[in-house]
């Protein structure tokens, strides 16, 4: 025996680029085109006057980001839990619900993190297939399982379930957790956050990334009843006691404050969302409803790697997923206006469009 023998075996996700070219338009990876909070720099120069408190680990319990997120919901402390990104919440929670023997059930088109953490916490998968249109049928998940986990809105389509229709996968799926990852929904969707007293199955994730501007900063968070929240932070114990640093901590709390700036912001995406798509359909392309920032495109006539390799050698970076039944398709993050307006004076002048 060699310890390659014995070393775990996983096929890392892959992000979206980050390039080192500093002139490009990025519009792959969903990061939010306008700054943070402004509350950002006043916290990070209260840190430099007092930067000796670096000297000593952080709270444990990120008390002071639970008590601005309990403040800020109305949720006791005790249904909020933390961590460095919903992404580090997510696999969190992963481990923590998923050891059935039964299979984990999650859509086919949807964020390609789940299967990677699938493989690495182990425990079988079925994906369950979108419909031909990519919207999510909830009478598919009326089946035996270990568990499920619905994107919504759903990433990379942007399409959105109703609360409604979510309500419905908790009631017949009353024996399992259900994770709505919920990273886009304050472009336009609906939160499960309401139902968490009714359901003590549910797990709600949601993040700073997206619609806080902060995916620098690796902030998530999760929502549910006490039971299901202890569960998770006993893994989180077991793991790191010490997750999220005293900057972050501190910035994350603080920005909560600002909230008219935050829907500011998301509501001057939506709009550019809403020229976004009306533009992409004169140029004959298709655009699936989007509730979120980003919009999932196909053209009619030309391909999307042709469209991919003709965009960067031009200056705009999107997302292309060599995946099947999306390889024809462009994931575009909605930028500024004068982001879009650029990225359409370049496809305009594309000679087969
Ligand atoms: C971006 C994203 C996440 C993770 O975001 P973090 O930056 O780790 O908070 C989770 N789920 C979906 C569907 C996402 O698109």
């Amino acid at each position: 025996m060699n310890w390659r023998d014995y070393c775990k075996k996983v096929t890392p996700y892959t992000p979206g680029e980050q390039p080192k070219i500093n002139n490009l338009i990025k519009l792959n990876t969903n990061e939010n085109p306008y700054p943070p909070s402004s509350l950002v720099v006043e916290e990070l120069k209260k840190l430099i006057e007092d930067y000796d408190c670096l000297r000593r680990y952080p709270k444990p319990n990120c008390d002071m980001l639970e008590e601005a997120l309990s403040e800020y919901t109305g949720l006791s402390r005790d249904h909020i839990f933390t961590g460095i990104g919903s992404d580090d919440v997510i696999c969190q929670a992963f481990t923590t619900f998923f050891n059935s023997s039964l299979p984990v059930l999650f859509a086919d088109i949807t964020y390609s993190f789940y299967e990677v953490w699938a493989e690495l916490v182990g425990f079988p998968v079925e994906l369950v297939p979108v419909k031909d249109d990519f919207s999510i049928d909830i009478n598919d998940y009326r089946k035996e399982n270990g568990g499920i986990v619905i994107a919504n809105p759903n990433a990379p389509t942007g399409m959105a379930l109703t609360l409604d229709q979510i309500e419905e996968v908790l009631k017949f799926n009353k024996d399992s957790v259900v994770i709505v990852d919920e990273a886009y929904v304050d472009f336009g969707g609906q939160s499960a956050i309401s139902l968490i007293d009714k359901y003590d199955n549910l797990l709600v994730t949601q993040t700073y990334s997206k619609s806080r501007s902060l995916a620098g900063l690796r902030i998530g968070m999760a929502y549910g009843n006490p039971e299901i929240i202890s569960k998770i932070k006993a893994v989180k114990f077991s793991t790191n006691s010490y997750t999220l640093n005293e900057p972050a901590l501190r910035i994350a709390s603080a920005v909560l404050k600002d909230e008219k700036y935050f829907r500011d912001c998301c509501q001057k995406v939506m709009d550019t969302r809403a020229w976004t798509v009306e533009e992409f359909k004169k140029l004959n392309f298709s655009v699936l409803d989007s509730k979120t920032n980003f919009v999932f495109v196909s053209h009619k006539n030309i391909h999307a790697t042709d469209i991919y390799k003709y965009l960067r050698e031009n200056g705009i970076l999107v997302r292309h997923f060599n995946a099947e039944r999306i390889n024809n398709f462009l994931r575009v993050s909605i930028g500024t206006d004068e982001e879009m307006k650029a990225l359409f004076k370049v496809l305009g002048e594309m000679k087969e469009i």
